[in-house]
């Protein structure tokens, strides 16, 4: 064999699962066909997380007249924006790139396919590999409607020349809500249409109200409860079509409608890999797939697609194959932020979820950031615990307010650790801060017990 370990994917995922085994001893082999450092360090979380920030200064400029401040808020310059984004990245590219030259990982720049269960074709040339990894992420997917050719998806989203005036989102998951209010901060005039009631399925009910509630606030136009039929082309500008009959004419529709396992042509069904019903790689809790030697991670198993649970799965497998510390990743409690403005960050249950469960007490507050007060911005802050009745533990914690995320990190470490109600109150809070209120919720709001509702 040519390699102990051969990854396919470049990667959050991949990335780390080749440098760590690398560093372990192993001899690896590495490729990937468009960028390193994949989806999140190129058109993912870190350029978004660039836009969110530009999009903030707006805000901040405004508010600064409360507080004593005489700043003329000239235009954006979206141009000037994307160039610095595009240096930063390429940084970063050769950053993933030196760590896995200098871990002594081979690097192949191309396509790579798998021709049999230990084989792989990358670059025209064919390599054999004792372990093989897939890591091969996912990809936007636009829905199935007459012209959603004409509407752009998250890709394209980081490389346009000049931004939109006026934005059309469709979705209201992580990157339609999160690019709503990227455009709608540099000043276009943003329309989000949504199938559901509230936006953020799956979150915590609180916190998807409270999202309603400041997407409004930023100026974002809502249209819940509404579906894509059709695209069509009037020049340069788009018509998208409702299943209710109303139109909406606008200079771009933006597809947030969820993402896929980059499966396809990978030569997976050669090696004997197979799917799952959701058509991403079957993988049992070591991350094997149906070939014990083939592994796959990250988005392309589509379980939970967040780059640390990515980074976390490549680190694991690493230290257990070639490392002598065979160890899993837990997938519960796993921490994760909705970068909109503001943010909102979660761990653990929603009350929802929790009180299917067990009879669970309920702390939930609402405020005005202390600087908003004198700023006069419209923006409030929600914080939430959910806690089991019977144990104290808390099982949940949900924010949306600025600095949610830096917050519910250190919030984690607790849940994670299985504190309890009477732990978070015996912590002194520091003052004054937003993060303070999490450990002076002293009074409940409801005790939720779905058991005793349905009797
Ligand atoms: P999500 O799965 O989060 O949301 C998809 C959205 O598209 C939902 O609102 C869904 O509506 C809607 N939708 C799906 N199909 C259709 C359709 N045919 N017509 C109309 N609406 C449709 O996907 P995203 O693309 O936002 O993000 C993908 C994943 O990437 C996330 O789930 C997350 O794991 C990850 N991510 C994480 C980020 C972070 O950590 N900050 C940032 C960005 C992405 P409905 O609710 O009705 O099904």
């Amino acid at each position: 064999m040519d390699f102990d370990l051969f990854v396919i994917g470049g990667g959050s995922a991949g990335v780390r699962c080749a440098r760590i085994s690398a560093g372990h001893g192993a001899s690896v082999g590495i490729a990937e066909e468009r960028h390193w450092g994949g989806t999140c360090v190129n058109i993912g979380c870190v350029p978004k997380k660039l836009l969110v920030q530009a999009g903030e200064y707006g805000g901040w400029a405004e508010d600064a007249a409360g507080f004593g401040w005489t700043i003329t808020k000239g235009p954006h310059d979206w141009g000037k924006l994307i160039a610095a984004k595009d240096r930063e990245i390429t940084r970063l590219e050769g950053i993933y790139r030196k760590l896995l030259s200098g871990a002594g990982a081979t690097i192949f720049d191309g396509r790579a396919v798998l021709v049999d269960p230990h084989t792989v074709e990358v670059a025209g040339k064919r390599v054999t590999a004792k372990n093989i990894v897939v890591a091969t992420g996912g990809y936007p997917e636009r829905p199935d409607i007459p012209g959603a050719d004409l509407g752009i998806i998250s890709d394209d989203a980081f490389y346009l020349k000049t931004m939109p005036r006026h934005i059309v989102m469709v979705g209201s998951g992580y990157i339609a809500v999160e690019f709503a209010g990227i455009f709608r901060a540099l000043g276009a005039e943003v329309h989000l249409v949504y199938r559901q009631p509230l936006p953020l399925r799956g979150f915590d009910q609180d916190v998807r109200e409270s999202m309603e509630e400041a997407l409004a606030a930023q100026g974002i136009i809502l249209h819940p409860n509404s579906t894509p039929a059709k695209v069509e082309a009037d020049g340069d500008r788009r018509i998208l079509a409702l299943g209710d009959g109303r139109t909406l004419t606008t200079d771009m529709v933006f597809f947030a409608t969820g993402r896929r396992a980059n499966v396809k042509g990978l030569g997976l069904e050669a090696a004997g890999v197979e799917l799952n019903s959701k058509h991403a790689i079957k993988v049992d809790d070591q991350l094997r797939t149906t070939q014990p030697h083939i592994y796959a991670m990250g988005d392309v198993t589509d379980r939970v697609n967040l780059t640390p649970v990515a980074t976390a799965e490549g680190h694991a497998l690493a230290d257990s194959l070639f490392g002598g510390h065979p160890r899993t990743v837990s997938l519960r409690n796993i921490p994760s932020a909705v970068f909109t403005t503001p943010p909102v960050a979660t761990v653990g249950l929603t009350e929802d979820q929790a009180a299917a469960l067990w009879p669970v007490d309920v702390y939930v507050t609402r405020f005005t950031p202390m600087r908003h007060n004198l700023s006069g911005r419209a923006r409030k802050t929600m914080m939430k615990l959910v806690v089991d009745k019977a144990t104290q533990k808390v099982v949940g914690a949900h924010m949306l307010g600025e600095d949610a995320a830096e917050i519910i990190q250190g919030i984690a470490i607790a849940v994670v650790m299985g504190a309890t109600k009477a732990d978070f109150d015996r912590t002194i809070g520091i003052h004054p801060t937003a993060a303070e209120e999490f450990v002076t919720l002293r009074t409940r709001t409801r005790t939720t017990d779905l058991a005793k509702a349905a009797e």
